[in-house]
């Protein structure tokens, strides 16, 4: 264990990213404290040695949650899928805002070393990101600024912020694209696409229709939470003082990802009786071995139509990462799949949907 009795702080930490932090700074062997305004809903609290309630909009709060720490890992944020940050603009931008710069301040009075700063790739221009075959999002196309939304606004601004706090201690900012994973809100308004879709698939019988945001063309790149928490790491001990994109450069339509989804989603235990009867329902009876598992996964995947709601928020066009920079400077780019990342959280996501 390289980092022994070190102090870090992870805020946000009971939430989806938060909470696989704590976990993975504790493996990596510091001594870590989370802080959120509530609990992770998944896992047991005490992964962090120690866990404080607080409301990280006022400046005291923000002072006792860094007391003694060296390093902070900045995840707190009120924040949602699209659904929720396109009505919501008000209390985003608020919140965050006095999140962020009274975290900002306490860091620099209790004599933090490093901050690590969770921005989004939400704060790059909408007229960047207007068509579904996007040129991918390079950092220095963050300006001239139009983010999409309030939230990406904030996001740009609390860059700025934690920026002007470089006098005082270290700053990394990463602009994180479409994290995704198990152990995350799958529904009640604030999940995101992936675990929408996921809950969707899981929750659908056969023939019946998956609702979608907008016409299913919008693109985006989705990037597995174990890749984050690298990203995270790499970055942190990187010299590098500008934002970062950390996600996926595999752009993918929402079709696409649903279509993913439903091949996961073939039934993986049969009897032996349910295998005999694919096979005798199927016209030609010279079956090579090769082809059984192929006629088993389309008998037994979901039969699914797709219902576009035109009316709901889909954000924008399409959105993808480049990840020359991150490659350059970090030597490390995201690894894991997006069938493998899928699989993993539709499985955990089936135990819960009900
Ligand atoms: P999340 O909503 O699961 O976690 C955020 C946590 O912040 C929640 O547990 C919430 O309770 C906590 N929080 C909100 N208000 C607070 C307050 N006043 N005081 C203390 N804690 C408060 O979100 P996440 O997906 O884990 O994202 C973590 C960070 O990464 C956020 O800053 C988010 O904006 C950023 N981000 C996430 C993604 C993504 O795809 N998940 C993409 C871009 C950026």
């Amino acid at each position: 264990m390289e980092n022994t009795n070190k102090r870090v702080l992870v805020t946000g930490a009971g939430g989806f990213i938060g909470h696989f932090l704590v976990r993975f700074l504790k493996k990596k062997g510091y001594w870590v404290r989370g802080v959120d305004i509530k609990y992770p809903e998944y896992s047991p609290k005490d992964e962090a040695d120690e866990f404080l309630i607080l409301d990280l909009r006022f400046l005291e709060n923000c002072l006792k949650a860094t007391e003694g720490i060296e390093e902070i890992y900045t995840l707190a944020a009120n924040m949602g899928g699209i659904g929720f940050i396109s009505f919501h603009n008000s209390d985003v931008l608020y919140d965050n805002v006095c999140i962020n710069a009274n975290m900002a301040e306490a860091a620099k009075q209790n004599k933090v070393k490093r901050l690590f700063y969770s921005s989004s790739a939400c704060i790059y221009p909408t007229f960047k990101q207007e068509n579904t075959n996007v040129t991918a999002l390079k950092e220095s196309d963050a300006y001239p600024a139009d983010p999409d939304n309030e939230y990406g606004w904030e996001k740009l601004f609390s860059e700025r912020l934690y920026k002007s706090y470089t006098e005082f201690y270290e700053v990394r900012i990463a602009r994180f694209h479409n994290i995704f994973g198990p152990e995350g809100t799958y529904d009640g308004g604030r999940e995101k696409a992936p675990a929408a879709l996921c809950r969707k698939v899981i929750l659908a019988k056969d023939n019946d229709f998956i609702e979608i945001w907008g016409d299913g063309k919008q693109t985006r790149s989705f990037c597995y939470v174990d890749d984050c928490l690298e990203g995270i790491y790499h970055l942190m001990h990187s010299d590098f003082r500008n934002p970062l994109n950390i996600g996926s450069d595999r752009l993918v339509s929402i079709d696409d990802m649903i279509d993913i989804i439903s091949n996961i989603s073939v039934k993986k235990e049969l009897t032996a009786k349910e295998i005999i009867n694919i096979l005798s329902e199927n016209p030609d009876k010279n079956i090579k071995i090769s082809e059984i598992a192929d006629i088993i996964s389309s008998a037994t995947k979901k039969k699914l139509q797709k219902k576009y709601l035109l009316d709901k928020p889909q954000g924008v066009r399409g959105r993808n990462s480049d990840n020359t920079l991150c490659k350059k400077v970090l030597g490390w780019e995201p690894k894991i799949s997006l069938e493998e990342g899928l699989e993993k959280t539709y499985n955990w996501i089936s135990k819960y949907a009900k």
